[in-house]
């Protein structure tokens, strides 16, 4: 059989698949090898910088289907009833590094890509509902107790817990962390959540709260603590391995598309703050509606280009959606196109990956790695017919804010506290068997060698508040002393 000639990046054909030219066979090798040099010089250059956060991960393409009339919600096209949006989901781990675990305990990231008939529209969720902090001020910090100490570069539960227990707004997100939902058994079986409250708006105008939930319909299922470790030293790549290998075997996982809906107004004096990303709204006050299904059908044919280089950013909102005060929310809509720009480029959006299903006529262009050709005219306003805005697209978005400019916590309604919602968690939802294992899931993080007596002590008094039976476990497991 004949096989084409390999060649080097610029198409010529290579000399050599194996040797570098030298002076004789024992001599020096030649500067003016350009086939050597052009392979070492790229080789080097074949890593972008890795996320700092979510850096371990896998993904896959699919198609969302919408089958319920949410138009009195949301004009946003990718919602209407009955239609079909090309996406990208990308799992991933948050505190670890490249080659770190899959299975190590740490929520899960659910990142989304829509590609809609009106740019991209991205949610960059999670396998909760919640998250550990509610100012984006405190994200660097709350992320570096989570890596690694500056001296030996070893990650330390003593951090950790340090930042946790100074911060008691991490208690529903650690709850949910200690519970066996934090050590899933592979992506398949996780829930994904947008998290974030978001804006939806209708064609006249209307304005409304929207929370997102995505089910797996392959049910949630999870591994214990000893499940967990013993998969890290069984196969670091378990989650990545598990969904390739059920795509490439026709075995489409699925998740159902449900949201939550608040009426603009309600969002004034409802009993929680609904923008606080550390709460959820109690499904008896919103009742979850299903609005569609999402399938993954399709491996990526390049890791690299598809997934290591895919640029999830929760500012991708189109028409039909808008952000909220969700103060994280505000901060993550700076931070992951900054991200993009330092870690991949300025120009990602070029990307296959990145790119739009639908036409971008931008006025930004040239910087590194230009793909697109640019077409006159390179301004607006313009009397030569360049592209105009589409402000009626927009149309429902405003809404009017007032108020002192200050640095503070959110305003608290009614029932806001640090504890209630996972005390509810605890009392309400978790099995004797989950709370069990949360229990020795957190006496187990909690022992490691690192953690002082001190902290041992803070972590007591940390899940005291969460209910007092919690605590209670917690101090025996730790030998804390009442
Ligand atoms: P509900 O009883 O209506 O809902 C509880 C929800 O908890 C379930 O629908 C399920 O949501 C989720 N759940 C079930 N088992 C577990 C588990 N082992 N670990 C974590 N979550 C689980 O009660 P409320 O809506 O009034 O909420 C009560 C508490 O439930 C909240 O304080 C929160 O801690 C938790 N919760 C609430 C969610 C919400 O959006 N309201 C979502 C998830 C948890 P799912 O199908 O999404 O897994």
């Amino acid at each position: 059989m004949s096989v084409p000639y390999s060649t080097d990046d610029a198409g010529h054909p290579a000399p050599s698949d194996g040797l570098s030219q030298s002076v004789g066979p024992n001599g020096p090798l030649l500067l003016q090898d350009h086939f050597l040099i052009q392979k070492m010089a790229h080789f080097n250059r074949e890593r972008v910088p890795e996320r700092v956060v979510h850096a371990k991960g896998g993904g896959a393409f699919g198609e969302m289907e919408i089958t319920e009339d949410v138009s009195q919600f949301t004009k946003a096209d990718l919602f209407q009833k009955g239609k079909k949006t090309p996406l990208l989901l990308r799992f991933s781990t948050v505190a670890g590094e490249l080659g770190s675990a899959d299975s190590a305990r740490d929520p899960r990231g659910f990142a989304l890509k829509f590609y809609t008939e009106h740019g991209n529209y991205d949610l960059v969720g999670n396998n909760t509902p919640i998250f550990f902090i509610r100012d984006p001020s405190k994200f660097s910090d709350f992320i570096h107790s989570q890596k690694r100490r500056a001296d030996n570069q070893l990650r330390d539960n003593n951090m950790q817990w340090d930042f946790w227990t100074q911060n008691p707004e991490s208690a529903h997100q650690v709850s949910f962390l200690m519970t066996d939902r934090g050590t899933p058994k592979n992506w398949r079986h996780v829930n994904g959540y947008g998290s974030h409250t978001f804006l939806w708006y209708n064609a006249n105008g209307e304005k409304f709260w929207v929370k997102y939930h995505f089910k797996t319909d392959q049910g949630i299922e999870n591994l214990t603590a000893g499940e967990a470790k013993a998969l890290e030293a069984e196969d670091p790549d378990a989650h990545r391995r598990d969904l390739w290998q059920a795509i490439e075997r026709g075995d489409f996982p699925s998740w159902t598309v449900k949201v939550q809906i608040m009426p603009f107004e309600d969002a004034a004096d409802y009993r929680f703050n609904p923008f606080d990303l550390t709460k959820v709204w109690p499904h008896g006050d919103y009742p979850e509606i299903t609005i569609g299904k999402f399938t993954l059908n399709r491996n990526p044919s390049n890791y690299f280009a598809e997934i290591e280089q895919a640029a999830f950013e929760p500012s991708n909102l189109v028409p039909g959606i808008g952000s909220s005060p969700d103060k994280m929310l505000q901060g993550r809509l700076f931070s992951y196109p900054d991200t993009h720009r330092y870690r991949i480029g300025p120009n990602y959006l070029q990307l296959p990956v990145n790119q739009p299903k639908s036409p971008v006529r931008s006025y930004n262009f040239d910087g590194p790695m230009t793909y697109t050709n640019q077409v006159d005219p390179v301004y607006a306003p313009n009397t030569v017919g360049g592209p105009t805005a589409a402000e009626a697209m927009y149309e429902g978005e405003q809404y009017e804010v007032t108020g002192e400019i200050i640095r503070s916590a959110y305003k608290l309604h009614k029932e806001d506290d640090d504890f209630g919602q996972a005390r509810a968690l605890w009392e309400n939802v978790l099995s004797e068997t989950d709370r069990a294992n949360m229990v020795s899931n957190i006496v187990g993080h909690a022992s490691a060698p690192e953690v002082t007596g001190d902290m041992k002590k803070r972590v007591v008094e940390y899940w005291t508040n969460v209910h007092p039976d919690l605590g209670a476990g917690v101090a025996k497991g730790l030998g804390v002393q009442g």
